[in-house]
């Protein structure tokens, strides 16, 4: 797999984790519990903010492990870019 494939496979887990909360989420907001709905509300509120937050420190170049995730957006989707800003490793390449 090359390093933007890797880069993509964990975007594309994120996607999967910012979806499938609330998916389950709402089994147990609606679940009958003794908590109160705000606070579960909030608790599946906190999940999908640490899923984004997980993405982003874990969006490192597999090389240099510097953070990638302020261009994210170019190494996923512009196909032109093509090296880690930090160290110049091709990102198609296989790791
Ligand atoms: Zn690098």
């Amino acid at each position: 797999m090359t390093i933007r494939g890797h880069l993509k496979f964990r975007y594309r887990l994120m996607i999967w984790g910012v979806m499938m909360t609330p998916v389950l989420g709402l089994s147990w907001l609606y679940s009958s519990t003794p908590l109160n709905h705000s606070f579960r509300s909030a608790s599946i509120a906190i999940v999908e903010i640490a899923v984004m937050l997980l993405f982003l420190a874990t969006f490192r170049c597999p090389n240099c492990h510097k953070n990638l995730s302020t261009i994210s957006r170019q190494v996923l989707f512009n196909p032109g870019f093509c090296n880690c800003p930090h160290c110049g490793i091709n990102l198609e390449q296989t790791t």
